[in-house]
């Protein structure tokens, strides 16, 4: 069943005893959170059986099929549901309810079902930091950062560093009408730190003396030969370089990075995160990320 893709038409009869998670998206048929979800389940019910019969599928569901489908997933039962590309804007007006720091990141990955409708919450920030604590052994609260982009991903990025009170905080983005649309978006928001657009690339915080982490939320690297979004040798300093992008597992940016000898990760650990701290919504447990990050090598494998 973990690789198996559902569509909203075809559901077939499911256990009746089941608690029922899926993720929703367009495409889907590539997505291994059915693995990473279906891994941390058993560890779960090693302790407390009743997870056995916790499923988590995947759900094909075109863009203009979202506020249809909602209801209709409440009404086969579903108690949590995920959600990607290209739902996650789109949802914010089909919610009851959506989580205050959800609000600010301006998107939902998580949906959790409440006794009068779904209400939302973004896990991608969480995410993003439990991967970088985990990489660098730092919280994002001791960098300078400077995020790449100034799409879902970037904002999402921006929000977290903002609310753990990262020191200084500079976006780059190709575009830099988006990038100062996304600092004024999250101006309004009344945070203490400051945080600038970069009209060019450059190392904003070369005098700081704080460690310093430069986070790519562009969509290059996605493809093998998609160029680095930045040149690393005009950055003076040392930076943790942490790419979102997990497949390839090494893109153009984080060779260059490790060639100049600089640390780094992929986005494999923020995908795993993302995931664990939606799970630990839905069940109300703590979810070790261990089970789900070999699932997620093993499927990223195959
Ligand atoms: P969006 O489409 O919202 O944003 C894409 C960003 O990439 C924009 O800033 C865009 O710049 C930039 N970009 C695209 N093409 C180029 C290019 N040729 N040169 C320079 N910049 C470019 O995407 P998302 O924010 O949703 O996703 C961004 C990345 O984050 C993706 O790779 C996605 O897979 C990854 N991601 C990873 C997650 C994880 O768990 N590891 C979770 C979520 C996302 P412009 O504004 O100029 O168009």
């Amino acid at each position: 069943m973990l690789k198996e893709t559902f569509f909203l038409d075809q559901i077939p009869d499911l256990p009746p005893k089941e608690v029922r998670l899926a993720v929703l998206g367009y495409p889907i048929k590539h997505s291994i959170s059915p693995q990473l979800h279906g891994s941390a389940l058993a560890v779960l019910a090693e302790n407390e059986p009743a997870f056995h019969n916790w499923n988590y599928r995947k759900i094909e569901v075109p863009p203009e099929d979202l506020h249809t489908a909602l209801p209709k997933l409440a009404k086969l039962g579903f108690h949590g549901l995920n959600l990607t590309i290209p739902h996650k804007v789109e949802v914010l007006p089909m919610l009851s309810s959506i989580d205050q720091q959800a609000k600010v990141m301006g998107a939902v990955n998580t949906l959790s079902w409440e006794s009068n409708g779904w209400k939302g919450y973004n896990t991608d920030g969480i995410g993003l930091s439990r991967a970088i604590k985990q990489a660098s052994d730092r919280a994002i609260s001791e960098f300078d950062i400077l995020v790449l982009g100034a799409g879902g991903a970037a904002r999402a990025a921006v929000a977290q560093c903002l609310f753990e009170k990262c020191q200084n905080l500079a976006i780059f983005n190709r575009s830099l009408d988006r990038a100062k649309e996304l600092c004024r978006a999250l101006k309004e928001n009344d945070f203490d730190q400051n945080l600038i657009v970069l009209e060019s690339f450059s190392n904003p915080f070369s005098h700081s003396g704080n460690p310093t982490l430069i986070i790519n939320a562009t969509s290059l690297g996605l493809r093998q030969d998609d160029p680095s979004p930045i040149d690393l040798s005009q950055f003076s300093g040392t930076p943790f370089v942490y790419d979102m992008v997990y497949n390839p597992p090494v893109t153009n940016l984080l060779r260059q990075a490790a060639e100049m000898e600089y640390p780094w990760a992929n986005g494999l650990g923020m995908l795993v995160g993302q995931a664990a701290r939606s799970l630990e919504i839905w069940t109300g447990r703590e979810v070790s990320t261990d089970a789900m990050s070999r699932a997620a090598e093993e499927s990223i494998g195959e």
